[in-house]
């Protein structure tokens, strides 16, 4: 779907990389979203965060303290100037965040795979103009996170952003959420407009990670990172162990390395220029190869041989495998490249051998 899309960037907001959004997993109490907020505004953050309503993934943890805690993000905004935003996950959450002026709205994952319910919020958008950040499902699926994307857009919504925060798997090792960068670097090929933001706290799950994930997707050529930030995270009533205080994100953030995603300089272009004939010309060494082996396969058919035949697909491995060594390419690849060809060749043959 061809999509035309506002940017998500409100007035007074940096258009800088990285957009930062950063506040409380959950807002707690007054006090703590009203401490936490004014850290963040005077460390320069424009966009504040804070889940009124949380969706637990067991019942018993903490749900979120509901609609009054909309009116302290509404004395956030007064007193420190800055833009909120929280999660929505029903018509009713919409409806409220609304009433209240709440500035951006987010979709969390636990909705973004579920398409009645992001059907749902997108009917109570319909006429309605505000900054929606989707996060991506909790599944690895992209269909179903540009399916929610165009849902939003479907209302009539137009400024759109995404959020990578990783996807659950059965095995946790490093990450809470596996980053599975393939997955937001294929969404930005889909939809090069859509900006798209990294949620560094719930892809890592602990607040040592989440430096080296926010580099990560500045590398990656990410538009902005919402991360979560508490006053006293050790004490936070949700997502405790990957929250950070206000002064901890400031050091983080000062420290990032901002690469120049649209620099392309005439040397550049021309080292491309080369790769591109370079490209042609191995799919045309390719494309000659399988004509040969095609060849062999009709030789085979004719004499009765088998296709596999071992010790020589032994001697390719080894051969090529000590010319790529001379060649200084890396074993591995070497052996993976020759495989896939092998692999295609045989396929080829049969084709040829089953020809009636
Ligand atoms: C959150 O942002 O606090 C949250 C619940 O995130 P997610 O939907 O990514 O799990
Ligand atoms: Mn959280």
């Amino acid at each position: 779907m061809e999509m035309e899309l506002e940017s998500i960037i409100l007035p007074g907001v940096s258009e800088q990389r990285p957009l930062v959004i950063a506040g409380p997993c959950s807002a707690e109490t007054e006090e703590q979203v009203l401490e936490t907020a004014r850290s963040l505004a005077a460390k320069g953050v424009k966009i504040f965060r804070a889940g009124i309503w949380k969706p637990r993934t067991k019942p018993g943890g903490f749900e979120g303290v509901g609609a009054e805690g909309l009116q302290w993000l509404k004395k956030v905004k007064e007193e420190t100037g800055m833009y909120v935003s929280t999660e929505v996950a029903t018509k009713d959450h919409v409806f409220e965040a609304l009433k209240a002026g709440i500035d951006i709205l987010w979709i969390g994952a636990r909705t973004t795979v579920n398409p009645f319910a992001v059907q749902e919020i997108a009917d109570a958008l319909k006429g309605v103009d505000i900054p929606v950040l989707i996060k991506n499902p909790v599944n690895p699926d992209l269909e179903l996170w540009i399916g929610a994307i165009e849902r939003i857009y479907g209302a009539g919504i137009r400024r759109i952003g995404a959020i990578h925060r990783g996807f659950s798997s059965y095995d946790k090792k490093i990450y809470r959420n596996l980053p599975l960068w393939h997955i937001p670097i294929e969404l930005r090929r889909r939809m090069p407009n859509l900006p798209i933001i990294c949620d560094p706290s719930h892809i890592g799950g602990k607040r040592e990670l989440i430096a080296s994930l926010c580099q990560q997707a500045m590398d990656l050529s990410f538009d902005g990172l919402i991360v979560e930030s508490h006053r006293d995270p050790d004490c936070a009533w949700s997502d405790a162990c990957q929250q950070v205080t206000p002064d901890v994100l400031d050091y983080v953030l000062n420290l990032l390395v901002i690469r120049d995603a649209s620099q392309t300089t005439e040397n550049l272009s021309e080292l491309r220029r080369q790769i591109d004939q370079i490209d042609e010309q191995l799919l045309e060494l390719l494309a000659k190869r399988m004509r040969i082996s095609k060849e062999i396969g009709i030789y085979k058919k004719e004499h009765n041989m088998p296709i596999l035949q071992s010790p020589r697909y032994n001697e390719i491995l080894e051969k090529r495998s000590v010319m790529g060594q001379d060649l200084e390419l890396n074993t591995d690849f070497v052996k993976e490249i020759l495989t896939s060809i092998h692999e295609e060749s045989v396929r080829q043959q049969m084709v040829i051998m089953n020809e009636a």
